[in-house]
C-alpha cells in the first residue's frame, strides 16, 4: 500500500516546539507513516519515538533534511496545505485516486512558505479559504483521504487505550523485560523463571513457523505460571489471570495464561474443581501455541506429547488426554511439523 510522508518546514525549535510536535503526533494518530522536519531537532525526535514506543506503530521522524531536495525529489504526489489553494472538495476525488498508487507527500509550513513549494506541488489544496493552522489542516486533509477511517497502526503498543463512556482506561502489553520484573514482583523463584523462559523459546518457535502473533505469544508464554507464585494447584490459571488482571495486563495476555492449563478446561470440568466460573478452553492461535509449548515441557525438559498424554492417562482424565493429541495435530499441521520434532 503506497505510503502517506509529511514534511514540515520552517520548523524553528526555539518557536515551534509545541506545534511541530502536534503536526507530528497528528500524522501518525491519522495515519502518516512518516514525517520529515527541516531543521534539526533532536528533543522533537525523541518525543515522537517515545509516544510510537508507548502507543505503537511503525511511525519515523527525521529531522534536519533539506525540504527543498525532499521536495523535489520525492516520486509521487506533492500535496501542499495552504490557505490559498483550491478548496479540498473539489481536488480530493483526484488526489485519492492518485493516492491509491502512489506514495504522498503532505506538505505544511510554520513560517512564511516560500514561493517554491506553491511551483512543485501538484496540489495546492485549502481546508477553507481561512488562515487557521497546520494541525487542524493536516488532520481533516488525512482524516477526509481515509474517509475517517483509522489507519493508524499501534503494532508493538505497550499501552492501550480501552474507549470508555466516561473515565479513563489503559491495558499494558509488557514486553519481554517488562514480564520479566513482573514475574520477579510477585516474588517468581529460579525454577518458575528457567519453565518461564523454556516455554516461551519454544513457543515462539511454534508462532514463527504458526505465523502468529510472536510477541503477543511471547509476554503471555513468560506470564504463563505467574499464578504458581501463590499456588500449584489447578487454579494457579485463574489465580495468575487475576493478579494480571489487577495490574491492566492486556486481556489478550489475560486469556492466553487463564486458558493454558493443559488443552483448556471444559466449563462442565472447571465447575467441578470449583474453579472461578470462566473460560478455560484456548480459542486464538496464540492462546493455543502457549497451552501446548507448555505440555511438552517439564520444567526446562522438553518431553513428548505421548509422555504428557501419558501422565493425564494414568490420573483417569482421559478426556483431557485426547483434548491435547488434537491440539498437537491441529498445531502441527499449521506448521507443517510434528511439534515433537521442533
Ligand atoms: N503565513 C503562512 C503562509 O504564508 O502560508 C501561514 C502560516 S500557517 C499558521 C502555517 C501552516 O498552516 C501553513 O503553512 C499551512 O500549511 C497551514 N494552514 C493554515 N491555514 C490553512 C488552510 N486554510 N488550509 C490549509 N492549510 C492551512
Amino acid at each position: 500500500m503506497p505510503s502517506v510522508n509529511v514534511l514540515r518546514i520552517g520548523h524553528r525549535p526555539y518557536r515551534d516546539k509545541r506545534i511541530t510536535t502536534h503536526v507530528a503526533l497528528v500524522s501518525r494518530a491519522f495515519g502518516a507513516s512518516r514525517i520529515y522536519v527541516d531543521s534539526r531537532d533532536e528533543a522533537l525526535e525523541n518525543t515522537v519515538k517515545s509516544v510510537v514506543s508507548n502507543f505503537g506503530g511503525d511511525f519515523c521522524i527525521e529531522t534536519g533534511v533539506n525540504w527543498s531536495k525532499e521536495l523535489r525529489d520525492f516520486k509521487g504526489v506533492r500535496i501542499h496545505l495552504t490557505m490559498y489553494g483550491l478548496p479540498l472538495d473539489s481536488v480530493i476525488g483526484k488526489i485519492k485516486s492518485r493516492a491509491a498508487s502512489e506514495d504522498m507527500l503532505v506538505v505544511v509550513g510554520a513560517e512564511k512558505v516560500p514561493p517554491e513549494v506553491y511551483q512543485i506541488s501538484d496540489f495546492n489544496v485549502a481546508i477553507m479559504n481561512q488562515p487557521h493552522s497546520e494541525v487542524s489542516a493536516l488532520a481533516i486533509f488525512l482524516d477526509r483521504l481515509f474517509d475517517g477511517s483509522d489507519k493508524s497502526s499501534t503494532n508493538r503498543a505497550k499501552f492501550r487505550i480501552i474507549p470508555r463512556e466516561r473515565g479513563k482506561m489503559v491495558r499494558i502489553f509488557p514486553d519481554e523485560a517488562d514480564c520479566l520484573r513482573i514475574l520477579a514482583d510477585e516474588g517468581a523463584g529460579d525454577a518458575i523463571m528457567a519453565h518461564s523462559m523454556a516455554v516461551k523459546d519454544l513457543a515462539v518457535r511454534i508462532a514463527a513457523l504458526a505465523d502468529a502473533n510472536v510477541d503477543l505469544v511471547t509476554s503471555g508464554a513468560l506470564l504463563h505460571d505467574i499464578g504458581r507464585t501463590k499456588t500449584h494447584g489447578i487454579d494457579h490459571a485463574s489465580t495468575g489471570a487475576r493478579i494480571l488482571r489487577e495490574r491492566n495486563i492486556d486481556d489478550s495476555i489475560v486469556r492466553i495464561v487463564e486458558r493454558h492449563t493443559g488443552a483448556g478446561i471444559t466449563n462442565q470440568e472447571a465447575t467441578a474443581l470449583g474453579l472461578p466460573e470462566g473460560d478455560y478452553m484456548p480459542e486464538t492461535l496464540e492462546e493455543k501455541i502457549v497451552a501446548q509449548a507448555d505440555n511438552l515441557l517439564s520444567g526446562e525438559k522438553r518431553i513428548s506429547m505421548q509422555e504428557t498424554v501419558n501422565h493425564y492417562i494414568s490420573k483417569g482424565l482421559d478426556e483431557a488426554a485426547s483434548r491435547i493429541v488434537r491440539l498437537h495435530k491441529e498445531l502441527s499441521d499449521k506448521c507443517g511439523i510434528d511439534l515433537d520434532m521442533l
